[in-house]
């Protein structure tokens, strides 16, 4: 297998000035500015990456971010992210170049990969899957998308058929009305916001699903609560 690099992130601060200043931080580092973050109740949202941001809001509304990503970026394929849950579930160790997990062997190529990546973390033969690959894999468990709003429809259309008398708007929109609402749903199925007020609330909303679940799942990764992904509403 080939040498392993030490497993850590890349940081990068933006003050709410707009300046920012970058510099590396281990694993054990941004473990705990997360854990500590999440006690704080700062907003943390877990990216595809393999890193998370951390917002502080001001007071005078703007904000303060610290974000922790991969040195290089990653490309989670089907595989790689199989690979990964099956490390997740089962543990895994070094023979031969291989990670064997469960019954499953992944072979030396893939392995060494996953490794470089930073994907996984291994000490004394023994595998197990970096904090950046959980956020990545976190992330990608998480896909939130927004329905783009109707726009003009008759009101028939939207159950408003009350509606329809005395509408007259010009540019063949006679009759109708513009509906502005949208709705934003998560790849994990435990959310969804059926009723938004229109997209950018829509993917306030996603936001707010994603951050609570990232918070979710540190504290998950820290013991302290059972993980209650995604449950909770806003
Ligand atoms: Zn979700």
């Amino acid at each position: 297998m080939t040498k392993q690099l030490p497993t850590g992130f890349r940081m990068t601060v933006t003050y709410a000035d707009g300046t920012t200043s970058t510099g590396t931080a281990t694993e054990a580092h941004t473990r705990a500015s997360l854990t500590r973050a999440v006690s704080l109740g700062l907003r943390v949202e877990a990216t595809r990456r393999g890193g998370v941001i951390i917002t502080r809001d001001l007071p005078d509304g703007r904000t303060h971010t610290v974000t922790y990503l991969l040195p290089a970026p990653i490309h989670l394929s089907e595989t790689v992210r199989r690979d990964l849950g099956l490390i997740a579930l089962r543990g895994g160790r070094m023979k031969d170049g291989r990670i064997i997990t469960g019954l499953f062997a992944i072979p030396p190529a893939a392995a060494a990969r996953l490794a470089r990546a930073g994907l996984v973390a291994v000490q004394a033969g023994q595998v197990s899957v970096s904090l950046a690959g959980r956020l990545a894999l976190h992330a990608v468990a998480h896909t939130t998308g927004t329905r783009q709003p109707r726009g003009y429809v008759r009101p028939a259309d939207v159950g408003l058929a009350h509606l329809s008398a005395g509408l007259n708007k010009p540019g063949g929109r006679a009759g109708k009305i513009h509906d502005r609402t949208s709705s934003a749903w998560c790849s994990c199925r435990a959310w969804s916001a059926p009723f938004a007020e229109d997209r950018a609330d829509a993917g306030r909303r996603a936001r707010g699903h994603r951050e609570e679940a990232t918070a979710a799942m540190i504290r998950a990764l820290n013991g302290d609560t059972p993980a209650a992904e995604g449950g909770e509403s806003r």
